[in-house]
């Protein structure tokens, strides 16, 4: 019980914040909106980054076609059963959810406000923040007494990364669309991936330090899955990358930890893919045991969030 309670303060736990905030569990329900992504759909273009396969980045929602309401409905039902959930977050997972005309968008919102929703998040790409959106999201959360959060996919703060991952936007991107959507009163979730091929720990840390100096209110991180029928899997299949060690994972992440600011929340350090789908997923091990190995280290070595940036506010952008 009491290592539970030290390891619950060396960094911010989701949870913790969730249970802080609402004052009980809460749930994310995932929603699956019928929509793309420019880095799809030939706007920037038609092949996506090069880890993405074709149903995109959720594979634990219901089909697209399902309308939204019965989507929520569904889900707050089977999982307010399963663990006794009273209150949720509806959480727009899939593709670039606010890449849509405006009166698409604010119907897609619409259908998620129920009195058991207590926030809802989006997740999108930092090219696809649309002020009018922002505006009504603004409306909508004092309305409803909601928080909304804006899960932004950035993987790196380093641009030669995101332009090897075929991204097509920059982090300056990120920058201007953190500052935008906090002038609205939302809140800003980053994903990052903390083992990209290239990136030395030094890169890592960097990211963490330059997401404290912006203030972001989340972040969310995983390892990199190469899943089947992507350009990344090809290059995997052809010996292009190579990847790192589980070791070298777990201590870049605690690197990352380290450098980013204790108030930030971390929705999580590693996420899950199906083994049926990926090459190479969390090297090989239940992410339930890499998480107990980053935080065991933690523990051991009295290593805390945010310890190594109290004296540095100041980011360091690096090209
Ligand atoms: S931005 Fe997201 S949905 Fe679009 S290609 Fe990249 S990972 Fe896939």
């Amino acid at each position: 019980m009491r290592t539970y309670l030290i390891i619950n303060k060396m960094y911010y736990k989701f949870s913790t914040y969730l249970k802080k905030t609402y004052g009980q569990k809460v749930y994310k329900i995932p929603i699956n909106a019928q929509v793309t992504c420019p880095n799809r759909d030939g706007n920037k273009d038609t092949t996506g980054c090069i880890f993405c396969s074709e149903e995109g980045t959720a594979f634990e929602s219901f089909k697209n076609h399902v309308p939204i309401k019965k989507q929520l409905l569904k889900n707050m039902a089977y999982i307010g059963e399963k663990y006794n959930a009273k209150k949720f977050i509806a959480y727009f997972q899939n593709y670039s959810n606010t890449y849509l005309p405006l009166d698409k968008f604010t119907k897609n919102i619409k259908e998620v406000i129920h009195p058991d929703i207590v926030a809802i998040y989006i997740a999108t790409r930092p090219d696809c923040i649309d002020e009018k959106q922002l505006l009504f999201l603004s409306e909508i959360s004092k309305q409803h007494k909601l928080d909304i959060v804006i899960e932004m996919g950035l993987q790196s703060t380093k641009n030669s990364t995101l332009t090897f991952l075929n991204r097509h936007h920059t982090y300056e991107d990120f920058v201007t669309s953190t500052n935008l959507i906090k002038s609205y009163g939302l809140k800003v979730c980053a994903h990052m991936i903390n083992d990209l091929p290239n990136e030395t720990i030094g890169d890592v840390i960097n990211s963490a330090k330059q997401l404290s100096y912006l203030k972001v209110d989340q972040v969310k991180c995983h390892s990199l899955y190469i899943l089947n029928n992507t350009k990344l899997g090809e290059m995997y299949n052809d010996n292009l990358i190579k990847m790192g060690t589980i070791d070298e994972f777990i201590m870049k992440t605690i690197g990352f930890l380290e450098n980013l600011n204790k108030n930030i929340v971390v929705q999580r350090l590693i996420g899950r893919a199906p083994k049926e789908k990926t090459l190479f997923c969390n090297y090989g091990r239940n992410w339930r045991y890499i998480v107990n190995q980053i935080e065991n280290i933690m523990l051991k070595e009295n290593i805390i969030q945010g310890s190594k940036i109290e004296n540095n506010e100041e980011g360091i952008h690096q090209k």
